[in-house]
């Protein structure tokens, strides 16, 4: 059992107040839980046994119990996670290649995701009934998928629905980072999902069947691919879920009127620290540096880099880059770092020079992984992820919809 004391931690001495402290102020290294200074936000429910292990130790018995478990459980790590966890992945990518390779797994009973929950879902949408999806920390969320709640995007609808007479002209799409609710939301009312690889093209398929796109939760990559198809920036507008309900999120009929996308006030963490200056400041240090974005960032840094894309189009990018090339990120460090190191031929460095990573995929540290999977060779399945049954239909509707478009 959990108790306080031992889940305090460990005070930084530069910075000892443990919330303004970033996980990673003493680097990207497993550390034992314990020591974690926002281990006290995770889930605590962990048993104290696996609270003070090291690095070492919890690789060790990660990997003796996935040697038991055999081709009964596959591993899939997302590009933001830590070392100690993509080394058990048997597969590596974005939430979305992730969830069809598990699909494509149906020998293994157990699917354990290391992502974080919308990414769960998403594979036990797309998995068969006799799977289990299991996520090692429960607490692992998305801050963009938290700001898009179903309620929220309901009032909205039918705000919109009250100024526009009806919704049959506005084709609702989610990004792939919103929770099961809302793909079902899309599904229900003839939209879609997308991905940050196919935004485009998602897009196009919505221009074709309605006048305007309501488009949610991350307004940046919304923007940056509205304005990549040529739509103007005051045609794009902002709704802010925040304000009181009846508020039109901020907008006026006019604006709303005007508008061919409609954009959900929701952004990334991560993706919106990085900054114009950082570009020029990475100019300035590396003059000929290539500067590749991910299109979550805000739509002038998108502007001002040299390429914008996927986790897996940086990726390519950086592995088709030739020898000697100078590449600065913009994307969470752990994925940059890896990068990095998988090419050392190339310079690969992260616009941010402040080094945070995704503060909820890091959550999934080694110790939750080897206790959900210690557990599952006891035939315990703890951290379960389960979408009902009527939002997976409704779900599905709109992932298919996107995969037709493939
Ligand atoms: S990187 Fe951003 S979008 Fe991805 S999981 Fe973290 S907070 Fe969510």
């Amino acid at each position: 059992m959990t108790t306080d004391t031992a889940r305090s931690p460990k005070p930084n001495p530069y910075f000892p107040i443990a919330q303004l402290q970033c996980e990673t102020d003493s680097g990207i290294d497993t550390i034992p839980l314990s020591e974690e200074v926002a281990f006290s936000s995770w889930q605590g429910v962990i048993p104290e046994q696996y609270w003070s292990l090291g690095a070492d130790e919890l690789s060790a018995r990660v990997r003796a119990a996935r040697e038991t478990l055999g081709q009964d459980v596959v591993v899939l790590g997302h590009h933001y996670q830590r070392e100690d966890i993509i080394q058990f992945a048997d597969e590596r990518g974005d939430s979305f290649a992730l969830a069809q390779y598990a699909a494509s797994r149906p020998e293994s009973k157990y699917i354990v995701f290391c992502g974080v929950h919308f990414m769960a879902e998403a594979a036990d949408i797309l998995s068969g009934d006799h799977q289990r999806v299991i996520l090692p920390n429960m607490e692992a969320g998305c801050s963009m998928a938290d700001m898009a709640a179903s309620a929220d995007v309901y009032q909205a609808w039918r705000e919109l629905e009250d100024v526009f007479g009806s919704t049959e002209d506005i084709i609702p799409v989610t990004y792939m980072n919103s929770a099961a609710s809302l793909k079902a939301f899309c599904g229900k009312y003839g939209g879609v999902v997308c991905t940050s690889s196919n935004a485009g093209k998602v897009l196009d398929w919505a221009f074709a069947r309605g006048k305007r796109v309501f488009f949610f939760p991350d307004q940046h990559l919304g923007r940056n691919t509205g304005a990549a198809m040529g739509i103007p920036l005051d045609q794009m507008v902002l709704w802010n879920w925040r304000l009181p309900a009846g508020s039109l999120g901020g907008r006026t009929v006019d604006e709303l009127e005007r508008s061919r996308v409609i954009l959900w006030q929701g952004h990334c963490s991560v993706h919106q620290r990085f900054s114009l200056t950082q570009i020029e400041q990475a100019r300035e240090r590396h003059p000929g540096a290539q500067i590749v974005v991910h299109p979550e960032c805000r739509y002038e840094v998108v502007q001002a880099a040299d390429a914008n894309g996927s986790t897996a189009y940086i990726a390519q990018y950086v592995a088709d880059a030739p020898a000697g090339a100078v590449i600065g990120i913009g994307t969470e460090i752990n994925l940059v770092s890896r990068l990095a190191r998988e090419h050392p031929d190339k310079t690969v460095f992260c616009l941010d020079p402040v080094v945070c990573p995704c503060s909820t995929m890091y959550r999934v540290h080694p110790a939750y992984l080897a206790w959900v999977m210690e557990s599952l060779v006891r035939g315990e399945v703890v951290n379960q992820i389960v979408v009902p049954e009527d939002e997976k239909r409704d779900a599905r509707i709109a992932l298919e919809r996107m995969l037709a478009l493939k």
